[in-house]
């Protein structure tokens, strides 16, 4: 049987440190579906139609994967897909308590389900979602941190138009 894995997240937007997890992820199951999860705990920057234009602009080298959008509560929607695992990504002990949390009340809700960490990669270790836009909104070069078509769409966003940011 196709091996199947979901990886979930807001993708905020998408970064660098993300594609490396699909990327190392994509190598490890048949299919792996990138989720963007509609979160009803967060305020997101980039509507979820943005959020997923982005990360398929950012992921259309990788073959075997497919994303989509999902507002249902995680385990539910991977039992659904017939996912046998959930990818989650790990930077440095700041995500271990919450991800710990997560994986071990998903695996209470869903026993067949496991959560494979796929760890960072070292030069993403400091890299997330949040710093990215903070920088943008300052104008910094975010070009080495972010796939293009996301730096083009932060720039958008921040100061309205697409020069070099
Ligand atoms: P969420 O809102 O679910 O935390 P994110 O979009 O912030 O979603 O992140 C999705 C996943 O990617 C999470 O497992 C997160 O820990 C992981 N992740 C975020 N940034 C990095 C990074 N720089 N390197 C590796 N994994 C990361």
């Amino acid at each position: 049987m196709a091996r199947l894995a979901v990886y979930p997240g807001s993708f905020d937007p998408i970064h660098d440190g993300h594609v490396d997890v699909i990327e190392r992820a994509a190598k490890l199951f048949d299919t792996l579906i990138v989720a963007v999860f509609v979160n009803v705990g967060k305020t997101p920057r980039f509507s979820a139609e943005e959020r997923l234009f982005l990360v398929r602009e950012s992921t259309k080298h990788i073959p075997n994967i497919i994303v989509e959008q999902s507002e249902d509560l995680l385990v539910r929607y991977a039992q659904k897909r017939g996912a046998e695992a959930i990818v989650r990504g790990l930077r440095a002990v700041l995500d271990f308590d919450y991800e710990f949390q997560i994986a071990l009340m998903n695996k209470k809700m869903a026993p067949e389900l496991e959560t494979v960490f796929i760890l960072t990669g070292e030069k993403y270790s400091y890299l997330s979602s949040t710093l990215v836009k903070e920088l943008a909104s300052y104008h910094a070069d975010i070009s080495t941190l972010v796939p293009a078509a996301v730096a083009g769409a932060l720039n958008d966003k921040f100061h309205g138009n697409r020069g070099s940011v």
